[in-house]
């Protein structure tokens, strides 16, 4: 047993029942024994590995795009270059590196990271020294001007509640505890008004997800967006519309039971790129269709970057890179299961590749 497993239960033996999104959030970010709280995950040696840990040119090309959105945009003088739940740095290490050729864009940036985790604050830290970041718990506190933004696999980490249509209603998918372990249970079921747009597109027996706290985030990067210009391109797996059980753990590099070791795997869900939207648009921003990774990546022009990239490598090197490019685009990797969208101010172009 992991000791948040026994904190967990001590709870739920004390106060009942606890909701999908509050059991990820203590595994994920408790602050002594939370996944995020007391390692960094990512990569070979960790559990999982992301996209701006198999290539630079992941990095590279988001970032020339997200220079094309502040060129199109005016080039406002001083700006927030923000990434959410940056990981190790590497993604806005790219970026910065990419976009050194844009005149005046690096000198008219400041770099604003939200990030939660301890141990990853201080790689990026080490990785990012030359560029001065301000790091921040909540985009509710970056600050107020014109804001050009990436969150990847930031999204999938927020905690979801779950609800299974029932004849009477909704019942939620709970966890509680029988004969010293956690177990699933369902609530009684009840009518919610949250839920209400989905009577229609489901059945009784359905799951479907929501994401309590993305709302409040994608409010606030679309309120000032709209407000003082800029763009957010979000990166992330899931699909326009949430339906199923997606919730999964991942430890190692392989999957398991989410309730198996608390505090000591990758929880995530599927983002439902929909509610993202809904949530952009009624703040004043418009937002482009969800277009998948590899389509993206096309489109800015992965494939000649790779060739050019791969004529300074060789043997293995050239290997690897070409395994990373395949890796990133092909439907049967991450090119399909990866999905992309950008928030963007009214009366200005949307960041190249997402074009409807
Ligand atoms: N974007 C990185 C890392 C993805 S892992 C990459 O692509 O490699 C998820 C990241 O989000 C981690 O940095 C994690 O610490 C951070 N994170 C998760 N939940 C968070 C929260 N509620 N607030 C801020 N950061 C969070």
């Amino acid at each position: 047993m992991t000791p948040l497993a026994d904190v967990l239960m001590r709870r739920i033996a004390a106060t009942g029942p606890i909701t999908i999104a509050d059991y990820m959030a203590e595994c994920l970010l408790h602050p002594e024994y939370g996944y995020y709280s007391t390692r960094d995950p990512i990569g070979a040696a960790g559990d999982f590995t992301t996209a701006p840990e198999i290539s630079q040119m992941f990095g590279e090309l988001l970032g020339l795009a997200l220079a094309q959105s502040w060129l199109d945009q005016g080039s406002p003088a001083r700006f927030i270059l923000a990434e959410l739940g940056p990981g190790r740095g590497t993604l806005m290490n790219d970026i910065l590196r990419a976009t050194r050729s844009v005149p005046s864009f690096q000198a008219a940036a400041q770099i604003h990271l939200v990030e939660a985790s301890p141990p990853l604050r201080e790689r990026q830290r080490r990785l990012l020294s030359d560029y001065s970041p301000t790091w921040h718990e909540s985009a509710s506190t970056l600050p107020d001007a014109p804001l050009f933004l990436v969150a990847n696999e930031f999204f999938d980490a927020l905690p979801i509640r779950q609800f299974r249509r029932d004849p009477k209603g909704w019942c939620e998918h709970q966890i509680g505890v029988k004969d010293g372990t956690l177990i699933r249970g369902l609530s009684n079921p009840a009518p919610l008004a949250n839920l209400s747009d989905r009577l229609a597109d489901t059945a009784p027996g359905d799951i479907v997800e929501n994401c309590p706290s993305a709302t409040p985030i994608v409010c606030e990067i679309a309120t000032r967006i709209a407000r003082n210009g800029g763009s957010a391109l979000i990166i992330d797996y899931g699909d326009w519309h949430s339906l199923g059980d997606t919730l999964q753990a991942v430890r190692n590099h392989q999957s398991e039971d989410p309730l198996a070791n608390p505090g000591q795997a990758d929880l995530t869900a599927h983002v439902d790129f929909e509610a993202l939207a809904i949530a952009a648009k009624s703040n004043g921003v418009e937002v482009t269709p969800m277009v998948p990774q590899g389509v993206v990546l096309e489109r800015l022009g992965i494939t000649p970057r790779a060739k050019k990239l791969g004529k300074l490598l060789s043997n293995d090197a050239l290997q690897s890179h070409v395994a990373a490019h395949r890796r990133l685009t092909h439907p049967n990797e991450m090119g399909t299961l990866f999905k992309v969208i950008a928030l963007y101010n009214r009366g200005s172009p949307p960041p190249p590749g997402l074009a409807p």
